[in-house]
């Protein structure tokens, strides 16, 4: 099945309104053949939207309204501006404990009020040592992916590949690819993340069932992330 890429973009806690033209250079260099994305904090979630990107937020909540002091509700979300969600990526579920169950509850929120979801999954170096980083992943998504796969992505991120510059094999990439496509089925896009620059992105989307890329670093410049979409 021939997938259209997606270049994500995940700004974490960067960025400000000065820097939001990056996202109209972004829309200019970005051919007709490939998907592009920017997730930045909440906060610029509305004045990036219009600037011929689609914007996706970083995180949800799962519940619609309510007593969830510095949440986010998917609704809020699409008023701002985003068509897309990433939930469950590593460092939420480090820093705010967020379990399987709970990203499925957030990806399902998502999918219900009309956004993309991107889920994450991926193993820790721990995990990868020990012979065990498809297991660990099969496991995230049995208890991380919603039913309804419609328009889902999956992005698979080592933990130990995100910020550090390091990346896994192509072969392994290959491999852990492989054994999601096997779970997901033909349709889900599945991005790989973690350390995704210029100089390693063509090889990385070249492997089979690479469907794109979720970046971090290398998001926040226009100069930085076109090279990653014209290697798609
Ligand atoms: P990185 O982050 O590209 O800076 O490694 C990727 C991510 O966490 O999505």
């Amino acid at each position: 099945m021939n997938i259209r890429k997606l270049i994500a973009g995940n700004w974490k806690m960067n960025g400000t309104v000065a820097v939001l033209s990056e996202i109209e250079t972004i829309a200019a260099g970005t051919p007709d053949s490939v998907d592009v994305a920017i997730c930045p904090p909440f906060t610029l979630i509305a004045p990036a939207s219009g600037r011929g990107v689609p914007i996706g937020a970083q995180d949800c909540h799962s519940a619609s309204t309510g007593a969830h002091t510095g949440c986010v509700s998917v609704a809020m979300l699409k008023e701002a501006g985003a068509t897309l969600c990433i939930v469950g990526h590593s460092e939420r579920r480090a820093d705010n404990f967020e379990t399987d169950s709970d990203v499925r509850a957030k990806a399902e929120a998502a999918q219900a009020g009309g956004l993309i979801a991107i889920v994450c999954v991926g193993e820790t170096l721990k995990q990868r040592d020990a012979g065990e980083a498809i297991s660990v992943v099969q496991g995230q998504l049995a208890g991380s992916l919603p039913e309804n796969r419609d328009g889902l992505v999956v992005a698979y991120e080592p933990v130990w590949a995100i910020g550090t510059g390091r990346t896994p094999t192509t072969g392994d990439v290959a491999d852990m690819h492989a054994a999601i496509r096997a779970v997901v089925g033909p349709a889900v896009r599945i991005l790989y993340g973690g350390s995704v620059k210029p100089s390693n992105a063509a090889e990385l989307l070249a492997v089979p069932n690479v469907d794109g890329a979720l970046v971090g670093g290398a998001s926040l410049t226009a100069a930085d992330f076109l090279p990653i979409v014209a290697a798609a």
